[in-house]
């Protein structure tokens, strides 16, 4: 049967739902260490805290073996400093995206991402990732050293960017989490983290979660927990139909991580910063148009009558050859590249680009569309490895863009890909895929927010620690998640050593499993969890898109109260799967009132933070120029500030490494 249209044809009614129901039914499961969210951060997180010697269970939305935005591949592996070739150290990295942030990251995550980023990627290597060109098929290239066989991205020069072949990279270490006994359970939708005494802000000693094929009701009892569940991606734009083909991230990713770490009273940094909106199933299938950024770097792109488009460096000189492309332009130190979670970067710091003069250039007449990538004009190696190796093995690129296209009769060396026709302004920016610039004000992304920890990967909670990219502050990306998921891990899986016994409270269990089944129990002409997300996605368009105010972000919280009084409250469910999306769509609206807490305590306008109150209009006057870290008390919301340097500040070391030395646990 090769279609769904041939199975109702055939058969003349819907499939009967293919796994046994056992709605009411309770499972416990008792470990160490809890790990919620099995994307890369949470298999790596697994892996080290197993190797501690502590028992760790998994609990994964989807499967963990190709689970995560990280799940389908990796091309290039950022921040991997201590690499025998690099000339830039973790500190300079550190200190690099700390000052392009302006303060608005978190130094502690930034440099444990970079002082152990080279040590996972080793380590992922026994697990059996090529890391190297062991081939030797790129011998000679500008970007390859042929000592180590390592390969190299954005600058040549500094060697801290790795080109990995990553497609596996998530099976590999799926299967290395196995062989160290981690207990896995696949397909849970977590729902509330377990706090003792059930008190908000107590420490964490579990958490709830449902079987999305079953409905069986979870409760995990667990010494340490780590959340590592990714982003929230269906915050500000939902077109569930079209998602499949053009979403960035995962249709899984939906800020649960984040909204049971609110209810549970941690500590939040940095969640009023937004960016634009990748319009998720508007945009086009990520790397599949022309473009010369991120694996795409230093493409030429050529408009319609093939003449090419200059790429400039930092002070807008016009380079001269593609060589200078890879390379740092004279007086620059080094290039941190592009796709590390950092949203503002230093003008010494950026990488060369096409010329910013290239929308009005459009405009003028200079340059005719539609603009394509034209490969062919790159030195063979440089063409070879964007299209050969990197597209590959990036992520959601290798299946439906490089075999699709190669079976299809592409090549590079001499067809070319033709980039979206957009307004001049989309040009701007040499992503053209996403519609970055060209997306409307309203529809946005969360940015680099995220839980506010300590040098231990701590939340402000006892017991919680966190990793990965979206869910903490300061995360970049995948190597960096790897990273952040491999000591969060360790130093769970120490904590949880001397920690006493995790016990729950059988009262706030039960008051979860009500709250989690409710939708079963509704009448069907319940509205379902589509129309839920969609308002949701409205609410905050409307409400908290780039340009807000005081009312519009307080009338956005009074939607969100009337939603979960309303049609939240009567939302019907009719099988584990969309229980499932519906306790979603419930964390969305908890994402949603911490975005608006958080953007109501800014009362100042931020360039930094692409943070704007239109009743605040000042650009980053000196007084706000700090952290405002938000957390939820039975009574309300409290805000308190905290300065852009505490983790070098008492009772912290003054610097980087000795904080490190002190809490890494190796
Ligand atoms: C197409 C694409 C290409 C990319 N290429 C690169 C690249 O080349 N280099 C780079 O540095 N970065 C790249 N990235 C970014 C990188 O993949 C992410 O930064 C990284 O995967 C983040 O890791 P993570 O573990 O934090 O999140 P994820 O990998 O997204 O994992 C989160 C996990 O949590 C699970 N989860 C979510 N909600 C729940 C819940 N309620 N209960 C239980 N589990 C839950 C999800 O199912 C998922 O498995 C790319 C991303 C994409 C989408």
């Amino acid at each position: 049967m090769s279609t769904w249209h041939d199975y109702i044809q055939k058969e003349g009614s819907l499939p009967e739902w293919p796994y046994p129901i056992k709605y009411g039914e309770v499972k416990e499961v008792t470990s160490d260490v809890l790990v919620i969210g099995g994307g890369v951060a949470g298999c790596r997180a697994a892996i080290s805290a197993a190797q501690k010697g502590a028992k760790v269970a998994v609990a994964e939305r989807g499967h963990a073996k190709r689970s995560g935005a990280g799940g389908a591949g990796v091309d290039h592996w950022h921040g991997a400093c201590t690499n025998p070739c690099s000339k830039v150290t973790p500190e300079d990295y550190t200190r690099a995206v700390f000052d392009s942030a302006h303060g608005y990251t978190s130094g502690a995550v930034r440099y444990i991402s970079t002082r152990e980023g080279w040590d996972t990627l080793l380590e992922a290597e026994e697990m059996g990732v090529q890391i190297r060109d062991v081939d030797d098929e790129f011998k000679g290239a500008d970007f390859r050293d042929d000592e180590t066989k390592l390969m190299f991205a954005y600058d040549y020069e500094n060697k801290h960017i790795l080109r990995v072949y990553g497609y596996d990279i998530k099976p590999r270490i799926y299967k290395e989490m196995k062989r160290l006994g981690v207990d896995i359970h696949n397909r849970i939708v977590a729902t509330s983290l377990l706090t003792e005494g059930g008190k908000q802000g107590g420490r964490v000693v579990g958490a709830t979660g449902v079987d999305t094929r079953t409905g069986e009701f979870v409760v995990f009892h667990s010494k340490a927990t780590v959340i590592s569940t990714g982003g929230a991606g269906r915050l500000y734009s939902f077109a569930p139909e079209l998602t499949a083909s053009s979403s960035m991230g995962d249709l899984n990713n939906s800020g649960v991580g984040q909204a049971i770490g609110w209810n549970a009273g941690a500590e939040f940094a940095c969640m009023e910063q937004t960016g634009p909106g990748r319009l998720a199933g508007f945009g086009y299938a990520p790397y599949s148009m022309a473009n010369a950024h991120n694996t795409y770097h230093g493409t030429p792109i050529v408009d319609a009558d093939g003449k090419e488009v200059p790429w400039d460096d930092i002070e807008g000189r016009e380079l001269k050859t593609i060589e200078e492309r890879f390379l740092p332009c004279q007086g620059q130190r080094f290039i941190l590249g592009e796709g590390i979670g950092l949203f503002f970067y230093n003008n010494e710091f950026r990488s060369m680009a096409l010329t910013p003069k290239l929308p009005e250039r459009i405009r003028n007449g200079e340059f005719k569309l539609p603009l394509y990538a034209d490969l062919s004009r790159l030195p063979e190696m440089e063409r070879k490895i964007i299209f050969g190796m990197m597209v590959a093995h990036e992520g959601k690129t290798r299946i439906p863009i490089y075999d699709a296209f190669t079976k299809a009769g592409f090549d590079p060396e001499n067809d070319m890909l033709q980039a979206p026709v957009m307004l001049p302004g989309g040009y701007m920016h040499s992503n053209f895929w996403s519609a970055g610039i060209n997306t409307p004000p309203n529809i946005r992304s969360l940015a680099g927010g995220g839980f506010l920890v300590d040098w231990d990967l701590r939340t402000s909670l006892e017991g919680l620690y966190a990793a990965g990219g979206a869910p903490l502050f300061g995360g970049g990306c995948h190597g960096e998640s790897h990273t952040t998921g491999r000591y969060a891990g360790r130093r769970a899986a120490d904590y949880a050593k001397t920690a006493p016994e995790p016990v729950a409270e059988r009262q706030q269990i039960e008051a979860e499993k009500a709250r989690a089944y409710a939708p079963l129990k509704q009448d069907r002409d319940g509205i379902g969890w589509k129309e839920i997300n969609y308002a949701v996605a409205r609410i905050m368009q409307d409400y908290c898109g780039q340009y807000k105010n005081e009312l519009t972000l307080n009338h956005g919280l009074r939607l969100f109260k009337e939603i979960k009084e309303t049609e939240l409250a009567t939302a019907y469910a009719s099988n584990p799967h969309e229980l499932g999306r519906l306790l979603e769509c419930s964390s969305l609206i908890s994402v949603g009132e911490m975005v608006m807490n958080a953007s109501l305590a800014r009362k100042a306008s931020s360039l930094y933070l692409d943070f704007h109150r239109l009743d605040y209009p000042d650009m980053d006057p000196p007084d706000w120029q700090k952290l405002l870290p938000i957390k939820q008390t039975e009574g309300g919301v409290e805000v308190r500030a905290l300065s852009f340097n505490h983790h070098l500040e008492p009772p912290n070391a003054p610097t980087y490494e000795e904080n490190y030395q002190k809490h890494c646990g190796i």
